[in-house]
C-alpha cells in the first residue's frame, strides 16, 4: 500500500511537470532536463543520465546528466556493447535492470572495469527507452551508496522512459514535417525553391495588396539556351554541372528587390523581383543576370561558356493572376530564344498572340507526325564527276494546311522545343525503308539514302533496335541506309553512343557527320567512333572558289579526311565554278542544286530509270 502511494506521489509530480506550461514550450533537450532533475530529486538518487544508441545498437552516447547538488552535465561519455556485452543483451530485451550491487551482478559487472562508470556507483536503476520496436537509448540512475530499488522506483522510471520515448517520437514527426515541406517546396537537386513555391509567393504577393493597392513586382523566367546541346553532346554530368553552377550563381546575386528564384524546370529557373518602379534598375538588374550566366562555367579541366534567355512580365499589368503572370513571361523567354539567345523580352500583346499561334502550330505538328501529314523528299548526292548518281539525302517536308509547305528550317526547332523531334525522325525513317522497298518492287532500286538525325535520336539507346526493327519489317538491308549527326551531337564522350554507333554499323549502316567545320569535334573525337564521310557544311561552300579563307578551310577538311580515311560529300553546289575546283582538289562526292533540287520519290524513281 505504502508503495503504491508512493508510486502515485511520483505520477503526480511527473504529471505536473509535463502539463506545466513552461515544459511544453521547452525543446527536447530541456525537456530531457527537466525528467531527469525530477526523478533525481524525487527518488534521492545521485545521478539520473540519458544516453541515445548510435545507429548501430551497438554504443551509447550520453546526451545528458543530472547530479544532485551538482547540476547538470552534458560533457560526452560513451558505452560500448564490446565492454558491456550483458549489460546491452539485458537492455535489447527490454528488461529494467535493477542492480543493488554492481560490482556483482553480472548485467554490471564490467562497469567496475570501464571508465563511463562514473566513479563509485553502488546500485543502478537503469531503463530501456524504445524507439518503436528499436532500442533508442536508456535512463539511468545511480546511487553513490547501496540501495534496494522499490516497486514505486521501478514503476516510476519505466514511466519517465515511457515520457522520453514520447518526446523523442514527438521530434522525429516533428523533423518528418519540416523535411516533407522542405520537399514539397524545394529542388532537390540545387536547393532552390521550387515551381509550386513559386506559385505559392506570387499567390501571396497578389493578396497582400489587395485589390485596391496591388503592389508591382516583375517575374523573370529564365532558361538556358542549348542546354540539351549541352547534355547531348558532353554529357549529362556536365549539364548537371552547369544547371547547379548556375543555380548558385542566381542564389547569390545581391539585387535590390530580388525577391526568391526557384527551379521551375530542367534548365530553366524564374525570379520575382519587387518594386520594379524604376525600370532603370529593372533593365540594369536583367543585364547583371545575364552577365552572370555568362561567365565562364569550369567543368573539371573545360571552360564552358552559356548564355540564357529571359522572359519578364509584370503584376498587374501583364496579369493579375499567377497562371497567367507565368505564362507571359515564359512566352517572353521564348520569344527572346527565337530573336536570337542571350536576350531579355519584356512581354506584350503581339507575344501573346504569337504563343497561341505557337501552341497551336505544336499541336498540328505532332498530329502531322502521328497521320502521317509529312513528307520526304530525295535529293540526289552525285560522284565527283557530277554526273553519276550515287546516293540521295531523304529531307523532311511539312504541308502546313494554311500556311503552305514550311521548311525543316521553320518546324524543326519547333518540333526540338516541342519534344517531337525524336518521333519525328523516326516516322522519316521509317517513310524512307517503306519508300526503299516499294521502289524496289517497282524495279526502281534506290542507291543508298542518307537520313538526318537529330542529336536526340542519336543519343536514344534503343536507336539500334528500332533501326533493326524497321529493317527487317521493310526487308531493308542496312547497307542501303546511311545516318547523318551534326558535329555538335557526337562532341561527348559517352559510351552508350558509342556503342550505338557501333551496332548501326555492324547492320551495314554507313555514318556521316553533317555540317562539318561549324562544331568543335576533336580530331581524336572523329578518329575513334565509326563514321565513313563527313559533310562539309555549304556556308563554306557558297563562296568557293573566290573566297581564300572557305577555301583554306574546305581544304583543310579533305586533308583531314584523307588522314583519318573518310570521305567527302560537298553540300550545296550550285554552280560550276564550285564544281570545278572541288573536283580539282578531290573531293568525293557532291550535291547541290546545280544537279537536283530534293525531289519525290517519284520523280527520283523516273531518274533512275529514265522512261
Ligand atoms: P542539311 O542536312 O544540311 O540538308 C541540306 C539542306 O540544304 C537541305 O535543306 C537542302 O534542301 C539544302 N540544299 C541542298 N543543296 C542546296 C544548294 O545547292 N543550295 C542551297 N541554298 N541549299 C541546298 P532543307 O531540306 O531545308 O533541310 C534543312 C535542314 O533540316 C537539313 O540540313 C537538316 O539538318 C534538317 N533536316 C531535314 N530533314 C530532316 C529530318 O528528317 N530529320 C532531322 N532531324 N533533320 C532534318
Ligand atoms: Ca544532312
Ligand atoms: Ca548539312
Amino acid at each position: 500500500m505504502d508503495q503504491i502511494q508512493t508510486f502515485f506521489g511520483y505520477h503526480q509530480a511527473l504529471m505536473r511537470l509535463q502539463q506545466g506550461r513552461d515544459f511544453g514550450g521547452r525543446d527536447k533537450r530541456g525537456k530531457l532536463e527537466a525528467l531527469s532533475a525530477l526523478c533525481g530529486e524525487l527518488l534521492g538518487v545521485d545521478e539520473v543520465s540519458v544516453w541515445t544508441t548510435c545507429i548501430s545498437g551497438n554504443s551509447l552516447n550520453r546526451v545528458l546528466s543530472y547530479r544532485r547538488g551538482g547540476g547538470l552535465d552534458s560533457s560526452p561519455r560513451n558505452l560500448s556493447r564490446e565492454q558491456l556485452g550483458d549489460y546491452f543483451s539485458a537492455l535489447s530485451a527490454a528488461e529494467i535492470i535493477s542492480v543493488e550491487e554492481v560490482s556483482s551482478d553480472p548485467r554490471t559487472r564490467s562497469f567496475s572495469h570501464c571508465e563511463a562508470d562514473g566513479g563509485g556507483v553502488a546500485s543502478l536503476l537503469d531503463a530501456p527507452i524504445f524507439d518503436g520496436c528499436r532500442l533508442g537509448g536508456v535512463i539511468s540512475l545511480a546511487a553513490g551508496q547501496r540501495r534496494r530499488w522499490s516497486l514505486a522506483d521501478i514503476a516510476f522510471v519505466t514511466a519517465i522512459a515511457d515520457s522520453i520515448s514520447l518526446i523523442n517520437s514527438h521530434e522525429a514527426w516533428l523533423n518528418s514535417r519540416k523535411e516533407l515541406d522542405y520537399v514539397t517546396h524545394h529542388d532537390d537537386f540545387t536547393g532552390l525553391l521550387n515551381q509550386r513555391a513559386l506559385r505559392n509567393h506570387i499567390k501571396r504577393l497578389i493578396e497582400q495588396g489587395g485589390k485596391v493597392f496591388p503592389e508591382p513586382f516583375a517575374l523573370l523566367w529564365i532558361d538556358i539556351d542549348r542546354l540539351n546541346a549541352i547534355n547531348n553532346g558532353m554529357g549529362l554530368h556536365v549539364g548537371n554541372e552547369v544547371v547547379s553552377e548556375i543555380a548558385a550563381r542566381l542564389r547569390g546575386m545581391l539585387l535590390p528587390g530580388k525577391e526568391l528564384v526557384a527551379r521551375v524546370g530542367g534548365d530553366e529557373f524564374a525570379m520575382l523581383y519587387r518594386f520594379p518602379k524604376d525600370v532603370g534598375t529593372m533593365h540594369e538588374a536583367v543585364d547583371a543576370i545575364l552577365d552572370t550566366i555568362a561567365h565562364p562555367i569550369r567543368v573539371g579541366e573545360q571552360k564552358i561558356q552559356v548564355s540564357a534567355s529571359i522572359g519578364i512580365s509584370f503584376f498587374p499589368y501583364d496579369g493579375d493572376d499567377t497562371a497567367t503572370l507565368i505564362r507571359h513571361s515564359e512566352s517572353a523567354m521564348y520569344h527572346a530564344k527565337a530573336s536570337g539567345r542571350r536576350q531579355a523580352q519584356y512581354f506584350n500583346q503581339d507575344i501573346s498572340a504569337s504563343a497561341k499561334a505557337r501552341f497551336l502550330l505544336e499541336g498540328q505538328l505532332a498530329e502531322a507526325i502521328a497521320n502521317d501529314g509529312l513528307s520526304v523528299l530525295y535529293q540526289p548526292i552525285m560522284a565527283n564527276d557530277g554526273r553519276r548518281l550515287v546516293g540521295a539525302e531523304a529531307l523532311v517536308r511539312w504541308r502546313h494546311e494554311s500556311l503552305g509547305f514550311m521548311s525543316p528550317a521553320e518546324f524543326l526547332p519547333l518540333a526540338y522545343e516541342a519534344g517531337l523531334i525524336a518521333a519525328l525522325d523516326q516516322w522519316v525513317l521509317e517513310r524512307v525503308c517503306r519508300d526503299i522497298q516499294e521502289s524496289r518492287r517497282l524495279e526502281a532500286a534506290l542507291p543508298p539514302v542518307a537520313v538526318n538525325l537529330s542529336a536526340d535520336a542519336i543519343m536514344d539507346p534503343s536507336l539500334p533496335d528500332r533501326v533493326w526493327d524497321m529493317l527487317e519489317r521493310y526487308q531493308v538491308m542496312g547497307e542501303q541506309l546511311e545516318l547523318e549527326v551534326i558535329e555538335d551531337a557526337i562532341k561527348g564522350d559517352s559510351k552508350v553512343l558509342r556503342q550505338t554507333l557501333e551496332e548501326l554499323v555492324r547492320m551495314g549502316i554507313k555514318l556521316s557527320i553533317d555540317d562539318f567545320g561549324t562544331g568543335y569535334s576533336s580530331l581524336f573525337r572523329l578518329k575513334s567512333l565509326p563514321f565513313t564521310k563527313l559533310k562539309i557544311d555549304r556556308s563554306f561552300i557558297n563562296d568557293l572558289p573566290r573566297d581564300v579563307d572557305d577555301c583554306a578551310i574546305t581544304l583543310s577538311i579533305l586533308g583531314l579526311a584523307r588522314g583519318l580515311g573518310l570521305e567527302v560529300v560537298a553540300e550545296g553546289v550550285e554552280n560550276r565554278e564550285q564544281e570545278a575546283w572541288l573536283q580539282e582538289q578531290g573531293c568525293d562526292y557532291l550535291q547541290g542544286f546545280k544537279y537536283h533540287r530534293p525531289m519525290s520519290i517519284e520523280r527520283l524513281r523516273e531518274l533512275l530509270v529514265p522512261a
